[in-house]
Parts: C-alpha cells; structure tokens; sequence
C-alpha cells in the first residue's frame, strides 16, 4: 500500500509528521528532502543518529516512483523494511537472502509500481538483470547508503560499491543521493569522484555527539573496572565492548558471562552462523553486551546502544569516534569508556612497526596513533580535542570526564628526570614494571639478577606508589619523551625529546593519576530521562507491553516504538487519541495500530 501523500515537495513537512510521527526536521534534513524531492542529487555528510534514513526515506514518498536504496548489509534490511512497514510504508528488499519465488513477488510489485522503497544489494545492483528491471520500473531516486564503501582507504571498502557509477550513466535523469557518517575530507572527495557526484550538493552536519559522554580512565585492573562499569552504570542495558584480539574477545565474553553479564562474543574468526545469530541477538534482545573485535560494528542500527567500552586502544581518532558513535543513535544519553594503559601504548606501536606496511603508511599510522594519545591524555575538554581533529571549532561541552572532574596536572619534570635516568643506567631494555621496581628500591630476585640494587637510581623514586610511576612512565612514552623498543621485547629506550629533560630543563607538566573516585551512577537518572515518581513503573510496563507486541509480530522491539517514544508517554500520560497523536514517533499508522492498546495501559495506570 502506497503512503498517501501528494507528490509535491511542500508537503515534506506534512509528510514527517503524518507518516513518522516527528513534529519537526532535524537539522539539514528539511532542506535536504526538498532538494532530493525537487530532483536534485545531494551528498550527505551527517553523523551517526543524526537521521541520514529519513532523507531519501521522505524524498521516495514525496515523488511519483519507488526509491531505490543501496545498503551493504542485507542482515539490515529485514529490519528496515519491518521498521518502515510500520509506518505504512510499503517496502521491500532483495537480497540473497530471498528464494526465487519471493524474489520474483517483489519484481512485480516494483513494475506494478506498488513500492515506495526498494532496498537493493549492491552486488545484485549491479547485474544486467536487475539493471534491466530497475530500466522497466518507475523510479524515484537512487539512495547510496554508508557511501564511505567506495574508498579503497577506508577499513569498509567494498569492491561492489566502484561498480555504483553505472546508476548514474544508465539513469541520468535520477536524483541520487549519497549519504556516510565518515567524516575525514580524504574520503569525501573519493566518494564525489567514484561516484561522480561533482555536481551534487553537499550538506556537512557537524559531527558533535551531544549526547556521548566521552570517559577515558587509567587502566589499573581492567576486567574488575570494566565489571564495575558495567554493573553499576548500566546493569541490564545493551552495549558493545571492544578488544583488540580475537582471543580477548573470545576470554572477556566467556568471563563476563561467569560474572552474571549478559554477554555474547563476535569476531571474524568465529564460524558465520554463530557471527550471525549474536548479531541478530544483539538486535533484536533487550541488555546484551556484545563483546568484539572492529569486524562488528558497520551498519548496526540499533538505536538503543547505551554504552561503547574499549579496553584496547583504538588504531586512531577515526576509529575511536566511529566504534564510540555506535552509542546512543536515539539520542538519549549514551556512554563511551575507555581503559587505557602504557602497554596499550607499546602494543599500538609494536603493531604498527612490526607491521608489512609501507614506510609511509607507517609514519601515517604513527602520526594518527599520536594523535589519539593526545585526546587520551589531555587535561582538556575531549570533545574540544575531538571535534578539532575533525576540523571543528567547539567549546567545552560539560559532558566528558575532564569537564565533569577536571584532572589535576603537576609538575612532573624531577619524577620525569629519574624515570628517564633509570631507562639509561639500566641499559635502555627494561620494561616500565622493571623500572618502577628499580626506582622504589624493591628488593626482588630479578632486580637482584641484574646488579640494578647497586645502581645510583636504585629507590630514588620511593616517594611516589607504583600507579603514579606507570601514569609517568606512560605519559613519558605518549609524550614522546620516551620510546619502547621492539627490537628488545617492548623494553623503554630514550628518545632525542629525552635530552631536553634531562639536560636541558625543560618542564615537564603531567595529569595526575588518581585513583578515580566512584562516578556516579549518572546513567540509571539520565536515561530515563528525569521521570517523575510513579513514570518509570509505568515505563516498565509500555517496555514489557511492547516487547510481547514485538515477539507476536517477530522484529525488534525498537521497530514497534523507540524507547524516546515509550518515555516520552510515560512523561506526559495522553489520554486521549489527540495527545498521543503529538508524541514523537507515533504517526498515522501506528496511533491507528497501537493507541488503544497503549490509552489502555494508561487509563489502568491511572486509575
Ligand atoms: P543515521 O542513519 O543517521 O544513523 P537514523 O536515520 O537511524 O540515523 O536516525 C536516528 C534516530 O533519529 C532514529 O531513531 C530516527 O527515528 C530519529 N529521527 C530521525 N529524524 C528525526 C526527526 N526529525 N525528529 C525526531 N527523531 C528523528
Ligand atoms: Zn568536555
């Protein structure tokens, strides 16, 4: 059933409202569906949840014709097209995953014009086959989802995505629309070229993340932090933890699930059906916890993920802000956290030195890991460092953990001068446990083994505990004050940068490790959204409504209604058709489907 809207681009707001239940555009999205609706071709640079679907979602349903959407992940698309079947949207998919027959139904509805969206597989895109079909349809416009595919650079190049400038050639007369939430210019300008959007309009959102709280602390004992974290910021809530290897992953599950945590593993050495199945849990389950190599992430949509852990060192800046971007795509308060150590610093660089890669390619990692040391270490606001690497001028945002609990700095040049002494007099092999056993005068067999107790550094650093020494000995090494050599099993060296602070007085300025106050529980009060006494009873009951609603219809619960939309009803208590009707979220389609079941349990909560 097609939606009935007139097609004429005026109407995009009536559109938004009557079949998305959305009072207002967010952002670009206004003048982007008017430019795509009126035939324009835009290229779309939006972050994660900013709200790229609704963008060519619109658009297909202001014109006459059906929209054709690109999108490399057929595990999605099932989703999608529930999602926009709810709204009465009439959408379909074709993919490998439907047999011949079925398949063939969604062909002709296509030529029949019965479709408003057609999500498309790449691959199948591409074929003379579907080329053909797509030529015999009426077509509205070409939607190129996670456009960033295209860049042979990028970490989610997929060849399929080179053969999309065909669209452009065959259907020159079609508005095309490209959207990614990759933010590096690199990749915008090879997007415009493969894809020959010269002439497209570009729309840039900023990048900014209001609602992540950034948090980066000093990795001590990682499991036992991450557990705390988990247990007390987010008991019951879905999330994705992320691991450098595949045996970590493997490990952190296994363990978290001893400890009572919801907890499933997924990387790419697990066989597909397994991969698949913890996906698809993920998606469709309430409060798990993926734990995960970078191989899980593209094009997970779902919109509650309230927290992205790292207890390894993302690659760069890039990294972190697209695994941390998975957080919080419904806008509710999220959370990224991350534990980090000096031997995350030695790991990141043995990766990269050891590496096949070539020289240049090395220095362009080197650089972008330094840069990723600095947003860990500075004293300053990280959305500041962030959105800067980005190009981005901000102010300091109030939401990450030096804004909330600014750290203290000291004045570390004499602890810097003993530290970088000890690496000398011990011959420039020694790894920071080593050393700091050195410095604190620790009498032990192996301090023993090496003479290093009749050394002039031997216990000159019995003044500070050993988590000050690693912070120091860590910032040394970020700093660049200090080097690890892989050569000699991650053991420290010095660097030229060592001169100046040994003989050179230069000032040495460092964040002081303390041991971290226990944060508050922010999230429990935040994401539900300051409710009132008596609102998050009736929360409780809207979620296990919607969660039986959703195991009759099969698909995820957010696909029924978001939890933005289930909070904002516990909030205001409509009682009537009316005022659910102006609840964000509920359009035509789904006041008609679901208001008395939902003015029911509201009179019974009143009552
Ligand atoms: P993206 O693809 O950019 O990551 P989505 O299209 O998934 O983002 O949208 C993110 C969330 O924002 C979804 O929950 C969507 O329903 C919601 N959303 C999009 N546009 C609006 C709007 N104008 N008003 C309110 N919510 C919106
Ligand atoms: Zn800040």
């Amino acid at each position: 059933m097609t939606a009935p809207i007139p097609g004429r681009s005026s109407d995009s707001l009536a559109g938004l409202r009557e079949v998305f239940g959305y009072a207002a555009f967010r952002g670009a999205q206004g003048e982007i569906v008017d430019h795509v609706a009126a035939g324009g071709d835009a290229l779309v640079l939006m972050p994660t949840g900013g709200g790229k679907s609704l963008c060519y979602q619109l658009p297909s349903l202001l014109r006459a014709g059906t929209g054709i959407v690109v999108s490399p992940l057929i595990a999605l698309m099932q989703d999608q097209v529930a999602a926009l079947t709810q709204l009465g949207v009439s959408a379909a998919f074709l993919n490998s995953a439907l047999d011949a027959d079925a398949a063939r139904a969604v062909e002709r509805a296509l030529l029949a014009g019965e479709l408003d969206l057609l999500y498309v597989a790449p691959e199948r895109l591409t074929t003379p086959r579907c080329l053909d079909l797509l030529a015999r349809a009426q077509i509205a416009l070409f939607a190129i989802d996670e456009a960033h595919c295209v860049s042979q650079w990028g970490h989610d190049f997929r060849p399929e995505y080179l053969q999309l400038s065909l669209l452009h050639e065959r259907f020159p007369q079609v508005p095309r629309i490209a959207l990614t939430a990759t933010a590096d210019p690199q990749t915008r300008t090879e997007i415009v070229s493969r894809l020959a959007l010269g002439a497209a309009r570009m729309f840039v959102s900023s990048f900014d993340r209001p609602n992540i709280r950034y948090t980066i602390v000093d990795k001590v004992d990682p499991r036992a932090q991450l557990l705390r974290f988990l247990r007390e910021e987010h008991p019951g809530e879905a999330g994705i933890v992320y691991c450098l290897s595949r045996r970590k992953v493997d490990e952190t599950a296994a363990w978290l699930a001893t400890q009572g945590v919801n907890a499933l593993p997924y990387h790419a050495g697990m066989d597909t059906a397994a991969r698949t199945e913890h996906q698809s849990r993920f998606q469709r389950e309430d409060g798990i916890v993926m734990v995960a190599t970078i191989a899980f992430g593209m094009g997970i949509d779902k919109p509650d993920v309230r927290f992205v852990a790292h207890l390894d060192l993302p690659k760069s800046i890039e990294g972190y802000y697209q695994e941390t971007g998975r957080a919080g795509r419904d806008g509710l308060p999220a959370y990224a956290w991350m534990a980090y150590g000096l031997a995350d610093v030695v790991q990141q660089r043995r990766l990269i030195e050891q590496g096949e890669a070539a020289d240049e390619f090395k220095r362009l990692s080197s650089a972008k890991l330094d840069a990723l040391l600095g947003l860990c270490e500075t004293a300053g606001c990280r959305r500041v460092r962030l959105l800067d690497y980005f190009g981005e001028a901000s102010q300091p945002c109030g939401n990450c953990d030096t804004c909330l609990e600014p750290p203290e700095t000291w004045d570390a040049t004499e602890a810097a001068r003993k530290a970088l002494s000890a690496i000398y007099r011990t011959g420039q092999r020694f790894g920071a446990v080593h050393l700091i056993d050195v410095l604190r005068g620790k009498d032990n067999e192996r301090v023993g083994r090496w003479d290093h107790d009749k050394l002039s550094v031997f216990g000159i650093g019995a003044d500070l505990d050993a988590d000050a020494w690693r912070g120091v000995f860590r910032q040394l090494v970020s700093l660049g004050l200090a080097r690890v050599d892989h050569e000699a099993h991650g053991g420290l060296k010095l660097s030229a940068a060592s001169r100046e602070v040994l003989t050179g007085g230069q000032r040495v300025e460092m964040r002081r490790v303390v041991p971290r106050r226990r944060p508050t529980p922010v999230s429990r009060t935040a994401a539900v959204g300051h409710l009132p006494p008596g609102a998050a009873n009736l929360l409780e009951r809207l979620k296990a409504w919607r969660l039986a609603e959703a195991r009759t219809q099969s698909v995820p619960a957010f696909v029924i209604l978001h939890d933005s939309t289930l909070m904002e009803i516990a909030r205001t208590r409509p009682q009537n058709l009316d005022a659910l009707a102006s609840v964000g979220g509920i359009g035509a389609r789904k006041l008609e489907r679901y208001g008395a079941a939902l003015l029911d349990l509201l009179g019974a909560q009143t009552r």
